[in-house]
């Protein structure tokens, strides 16, 4: 059973809460009160468990352990400055983990400057994206609902917002999404720039995503800052 099975009752919180909550249908704001615990009393008397309001591995075993798909493919990068050749995958997860303090890293993968593909946070998506497998990247709850990757780069040698990636990052990127789409088939492909006013992953995620023959139905269309719109492919 891959779910974390953490012990759910009141006054726990967090994603973990937020999948019950969807689970049975109940508001799925991270927080587990009087009215989760409601819920959850209703689910185990409807399937013939003590109703105790308390979720521990019966309630879990009725739940099931399938969560959500991912909504998003959200595209980053590091804010690399172009000669800054010390950034790698390895350094985006120690920066992570090590001095933001993070329990996991930003991102799922990152894609080195020589296209080189390193997961840094492993999600397995046949059976949706669970909790424990989200990672940082956006920031707020789309995180819960989003596979993260992240390109070495996106800034020129002076520290401006540039386009830098290169030939190989672009290959392994097109493999990439590629892959994930067919694991995933609802998700749409999007840029951390349409969900936030920032410039990464400084290019058009929509147009670079018709580019390399992405459905519509798979491309994230909301640009309310329009960087989508003036960034390139
Ligand atoms: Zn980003």
């Amino acid at each position: 059973m891959k779910n974390n099975q953490m012990i759910l009752k009141i006054g726990s919180q967090g994603d973990q809460v937020k999948w019950l909550q969807r689970q049975i249908k109940t508001l799925d704001d991270g927080w587990f009160g009087i009215m989760t615990e409601k819920a959850v009393k209703e689910f185990q008397a409807e399937n013939d468990l003590k109703s105790d309001g308390i979720v521990g591995p019966q309630t879990y075993a009725k739940l099931g352990i399938r969560s959500e798909d991912p909504n998003w493919i959200c595209l980053h990068v590091t804010a690399t400055p172009e000669n800054a050749n010390h950034v790698n995958a390895d350094w985006v997860k120690r920066y992570h983990m090590e001095i933001l303090g993070w329990s996991r890293p930003g991102y799922h993968f990152v894609i080195e400057r020589d296209g080189t593909l390193v997961e840094l946070w492993e999600a397995d998506l046949s059976d949706g994206l669970q909790s424990h497998e989200t990672t940082f990247g956006i920031g707020g709850w789309r995180d819960s609902a989003a596979i993260n990757i992240c390109l070495v780069g996106g800034l020129d040698s002076l520290g401006r917002i540039k386009d830098t990636r290169t030939p190989e990052q672009r290959a392994t990127l097109e493999k990439l999404v590629k892959k994930i789409h067919k694991e995933t088939p609802k998700a749409k492909l999007v840029g951390h720039n349409q969900f936030w006013n920032k410039a990464c992953p400084c290019f058009s995620v929509p147009k670079w995503a018709e580019s390399i023959g992405f459905d519509q139905a798979n491309i994230e269309t909301q640009d309310p800052f329009g960087y989508a719109k003036t960034y390139n492919a």
